[in-house]
């Protein structure tokens, strides 16, 4: 039967292009689904020059540029798709050993799949239930981000770099937190301390918003008591998560690295791949999707890497999977 692809990758960021680029080499057509505009994923978010890259030292968007010049010269790169969902194979027996997915420019079939989805901001429950404007969670254009009175969410370094970056254009921060002190690096947290208009509000949590269309004020609970704080915006910095929406799709088995996950199992834990079902058709998983706590592009790379191996290994140990290229 034929395929769109031998490899269909879903994310185009650092350990998507890389494994594109992988692909390649190993003489696999691969083609890498994106869901943003243009490829590159979190290094478009990354301002100043990545420092610990070995042999590379590039500003992130420069990096992004250099990646996905290298790997459109391996891999087809389709962006403004968004892959929705991989069927499980008893619904999709037409399609015999191929992968089948859903996107959201249409049906897609692949010999083998690849998720390098990356990880997705953290939200709260408060802003979920506001549907005006005024929440933010980048301050970017910085130039642009200012006004009276701004409630930053969040403790670690990202709530507090925002504060220091920010001060000048506020005539109010407030930095709520709801643990009992800042997570940020101490040389951060150290710059705002006792900073005259940079208010820390800790073991507070935010309640809910006010206004509509436009925010204009921020309900704070502190010890069971609640107030409310005049905001013009909410700059929400409350970390990350691994957008790992696809690797809940019951059925699958998901192979990482070297080890495997098991979707059915809710913590999503990591079993040896020798415990992995003989009669399995993994799909891989690479890059921060599977590593939210060490976020790390040589990492996210490294396991493009093994990820590439393996499934061109899983391919050619099925000739009917690859026929003819044996
Ligand atoms: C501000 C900042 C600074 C950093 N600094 C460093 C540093 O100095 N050194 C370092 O090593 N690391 C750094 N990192 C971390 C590094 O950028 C990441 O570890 C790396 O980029 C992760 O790559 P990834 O491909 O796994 O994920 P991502 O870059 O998150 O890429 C995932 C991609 O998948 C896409 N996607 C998600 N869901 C779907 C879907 N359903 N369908 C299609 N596409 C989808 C996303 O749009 C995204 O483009 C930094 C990160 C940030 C945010």
């Amino acid at each position: 039967m034929n395929a769109d692809a031998d490899v269909v990758i879903v994310g185009g960021g650092m350990a998507g292009l890389s494994a594109g680029i992988w692909a390649g080499r190993l003489g696999l057509k691969s083609k890498i689904i994106e869901k943003d505009e243009r490829a590159g994923g979190q290094l478009h978010w990354i301002q100043d020059v990545i420092p610990d890259y070995p042999g590379l030292e590039l500003r992130g968007t420069d990096f992004a540029r250099t990646l996905c010049d290298q790997a459109q010269r391996s891999a087809s790169i389709e962006t403004g798709i968004a892959v929705q969902k991989i069927l499980p194979f008893q619904d999709a027996p037409e399609a015999g050993d191929l992968y089948v997915l859903e996107t959201t420019g249409g049906i897609l079939s692949a010999r083998a799949v690849l998720i390098s989805t990356g990880l997705r901001r953290r939200t709260l429950p408060a802003v979920r239930a506001f549907h005006g404007t005024g929440i933010y969670y980048t301050s970017q254009p910085r130039d642009q981000f200012k006004g009276n009175s701004l409630v930053i969410a969040g403790g670690g370094d990202g709530a507090v770099e925002n504060a220091i970056l920010l001060q000048a254009q506020w005539k109010k921060i407030y930095i709520v937190h709801r643990g009992a002190a800042l997570r940020a690096r101490p040389a951060l947290a150290d710059h705002i301390r006792n900073h005259s208009h940079i208010e820390v509000l800790l073991e507070t949590e935010i309640v809910s918003v006010t206004g509509d269309p436009g925010i204009r004020g921020v309900v704070l609970s502190q010890g069971g008591k609640t107030r409310t704080v005049d905001a013009d915006r909410l700059l929400v910095k409350v970390g990350f998560e691994a957008e790992n929406t696809l690797l809940s799709s019951g059925g699958h088995h998901f192979a990482h690295a070297g080890s495997w996950l098991d979707s059915n199992d809710e913590q999503m834990a990591l079993h040896s791949t020798g415990d992995m079902p003989l009669d399995s058709r993994p799909i891989w998983v690479a890059g921060d999707v599977c590593t939210p706590r060490d976020p790390s592009l040589a990492v996210a790379a490294g396991q493009a890497c093994i990820a590439m191996r393996s499934i061109e290994r899983y391919l050619r140990s099925k000739p009917s999977l690859l026929p003819n290229r044996n």
